[in-house]
């Protein structure tokens, strides 16, 4: 690949970015002298004293100047966890919160979970004694369900604001409104990047407290021509580093887990390959669903002889710092979530990035030294196609969780509430009318029985209708394993590139007449009958670590079920489960029409099936999906053959007998959709 530099990003930081720390030195420095070496050490005690001085501080600062891992630290060391109370630190990746808890554990030297803890979603990892608590952002929310005024915390963080995702959004209005009766809760919103003056601003004029950055300058290359396949281009660049430059080690942004395998697998091809001809390549992925262990390989310092080479999600752009990257390979896209907000439907796009975020990407590798970042797109593609920043989540995204969370905070007004960006009326009425569609609001736009159930779960409105419904059907038992299931994203079946046939073959022999979700019901229950054995998750090509997490989340969602008082009854009739179901995903129908192409019912709009789909070859006539993956076209990602009757017994009041009537009884062509 042709690159060519167009410009320099100039370095931060004055005199300091003479000192270059090669990275022997990093190695040799100890955590102490680690932390010290840190932009915020020199401000510790100022710090401090602003956070006395204020109850709101905006905290703005470049990513690796120890915003996350040192101030809960030094407000700890201040006395803020005096008489057990807590300081929270909010996380809009989960990834981060844990591995960041992890860390500041170890710096501390405390067993993670005991004084520093972290808390996820179907995970918590804190104790009684817990005094510094990392949690997602979507974590802290489901707090204030049980504690409104977030009494047990002295110091509340909330962490990367300039992320700007819907629960970070949501969280601004929720705690500038506490602040308000609790002069003694003391509230950090910190970020990356330059918004601080707009936070400040909506925190009523908020003091923004700068930490100075430490940046060197990093040369930014583009390449000549638009590049057809960016997966390849990042290989090929890898390995162009790999030969051609100097040490230190490299990071590439991927949009998802599976590029990043795929990534991962051809490199390690080729390099095998080339065999001795180059110097060992460390191969280290990231992403949300990656094991922990793992994930903690990609911080394992790089011997001297070697090169390391991450592959990344979005989240090493700035939730996490990975010390030693010197070179940044950004192919310029990630997968953002898309709304409809005419037909309600999300779909998750691989999307161009913005300005900014190239910005923090190529930032990457300046930290312990000059760096260099290879875009994967011309200087014209920079200049005219990406938009100058990210638009919030806010304005993004189907609002139904939060609008049923808040209505259970008893927050009714939501058109009036304090959003730093208020989303679209329509996208608010949207989900106002879906909720009212799952019988979670009254006509009044009250939370109903049904709806104070449904909000007791920590899932999207859909999913914990479906696990009531289950109770009509007398089929919780298998509807928790398939929520569960679903749960684990496309992370069940694992297909090896050289094993693909085989592979293949013993997923298509876990399938089931009804469609996906019995499919993982399937392969659930048979590994249960194998007394959940690794070995035959192994033999299956299926991953054992998302069925661990798979039973896990089973498991808090059976506790959660009794809590609403529903009965874990067993059946093993497909009807009623798939009903179940339906009865939670209504919303997401599709109708087989004329031409062999699937519409969805209510927006008529064009949707097919995955080709990883069991019933990517029977294409029924009506069928239930659980999500749209939009890659060349919309896709719909598990899913269940149902009838057009059950429609009208689940959601009489959303669906008319007209819409669903069947006049076609032509025979459907039967190798239809295949082309895609
Ligand atoms: P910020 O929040 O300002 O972006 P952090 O507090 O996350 O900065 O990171 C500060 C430094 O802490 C990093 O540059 C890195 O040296 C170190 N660090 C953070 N997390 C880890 C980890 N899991 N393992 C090793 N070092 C880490
Ligand atoms: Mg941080």
């Amino acid at each position: 690949i042709e690159f060519v530099q167009t410009i320099k990003m100039p370095g931060t930081g004055g005199k300091k970015n003479k000192v270059q720390l090669t990275e022997q030195d990093m190695k040799k420095l100890s955590i102490e002298e680690t932390k010290r070496s840190l932009p915020i050490y020199p401000f510790k005690e100022s710090l401090i004293e602003a956070v006395r001085d204020h109850q709101v501080l905006i905290i703005e600062g470049e990513t690796g100047s120890g915003k996350t891992t040192q101030i809960p630290q030094f407000l700890h060391e201040a006395g803020f966890t005096d008489n057990k109370m807590k300081i929270g630190c909010t996380q809009p990746r989960r990834v981060a919160a844990m591995s960041v808890a992890a860390r500041v554990a170890d710096e501390m030297n405390f067993k993670l979970g005991n004084e520093v803890g972290y808390s996820i979603r179907f995970e918590d990892c804190t104790s009684e004694r817990t005094l510094i608590k990392y949690m997602t952002d979507g974590m802290l929310l489901r707090e204030f369900l049980s504690e409104p005024d977030l009494g047990s915390y002295s110091v509340m963080i909330i962490d990367e604001a300039h992320e700007r995702t819907l629960h970070t959004d949501v969280l601004f209005g929720l705690v500038k409104d506490i602040a308000r009766f609790r002069p003694d809760l003391k509230l950090l919103i910190s970020s990356a990047t330059l918004d601080a003056e707009k936070f400040s601003e909506f925190f009523d004029d908020a003091p923004v407290f700068r930490i100075p950055g430490r940046r060197f300058p990093v040369d930014i290359y583009y390449t000549k021509a638009p590049e057809a396949d960016y997966i390849d281009a990042a290989v090929v660049s890898v390995l162009q580093i790999h030969s051609t430059q100097p040490k230190g080690d490299i990071l590439v942004f991927m949009t998802g887990q599976e590029e990043i395998d795929t990534a991962t697998e051809v490199l390690m091809e080729r390099t095998k390959r080339l065999g001795s001809r180059i110097k060992e390549l460390i191969i280290c992925p990231i992403y949300a669903n990656l094991p922990s262990d793992l994930q903690a390989k990609i911080f394992d310092p790089t011997p001297p002889e070697s090169r390391k080479v991450v592959l990344a999600t979005n989240i090493a752009e700035t939730s996490i710092t990975i010390d030693g990257i010197v070179y940044v390979i950004d192919p310029g896209f990630s997968k953002q979530k898309s709304y409809n907000a005419r037909t309600g439907m999300e779909s998750l796009i691989v999307t161009p990035i913005s300005k900014a975020n190239a910005n923090q990407r190529a930032g990457r590798a300046g930290r312990v030294s000059a760096g260099k970042c290879f875009r994967l797109y011309t200087a014209w593609a920079y200049k005219h196609e990406l938009d100058e920043n990210t638009i919030p989540e806010i304005q993004r995204t189907n609002l139904g969780n939060v609008v049923i969370l808040l209505k259970s905070l008893g927050i009714n007004d939501l058109l009036h509430f304090d959003f730093m960006d208020p989303p679209p009326h329509e996208t608010l009425v949207i989900a106002l009318e879906q909720l009212y569609a799952l019988g979670a609001l009254n006509h009044m736009g009250e939370l109903t029985k049904l709806g104070r159930r449904m909000a007791e779960f920590p899932l999207d409105p859909m999913l914990s209708k479906m696990l009531i419904a289950s109770e009509k059907y007398k089929c919780s038992e298998e509807i928790l394993t398939v929520a569960a299931m679903l749960s684990v994203n496309n992370a069940i079946f694992y297909r090896p590139k050289d094993k693909i046939v085989h592979a293949d073959t013993a997923r298509t022999n876990f399938f089931k007449p009804g469609g996906d979700h019995l499919t993982l019901l399937n392969v659930y229950n048979q590994w249960v009958e194998t007394n959940y054995s690794t070995q035959w998750c192994f033999e299956n090509f299926i991953q054992h670590r998302s069925m661990k997490r798979a039973r896990d989340v089973r498991d808090q969602l059976e506790g959660l079920l009794q809590r609403v008082e529903i009965d874990i009854l067993s059946s093993t009739d497909s009807v009623d489960i798939r009903k179940a179901i339906t009865a939670g995903f209504f919303y997401h129908t599709a109708r087989l029409g004329k031409g062999g192409q699937y519409k969805t019912v209510k927006h008529q709009q064009t949707v097919m099936i995955h080709p990883n789909s069991s019933l990517f070859e029977t294409q029924p006539r009506w069928i239930v999906y659980h999500e749209l993956v939009f890659t060349t076209k919309e896709y719909m990602r598990q899913v269940s053959e149902i009838e057009n009757n059950w429609l009208l017994e689940v959601a009489p009041h959303y669906y008319k007998q007209k819409e669903l009537e069947d006049n076609s009884n032509k025979k459907l062509p039967k190798t239809v959709g295949k082309s895609c």
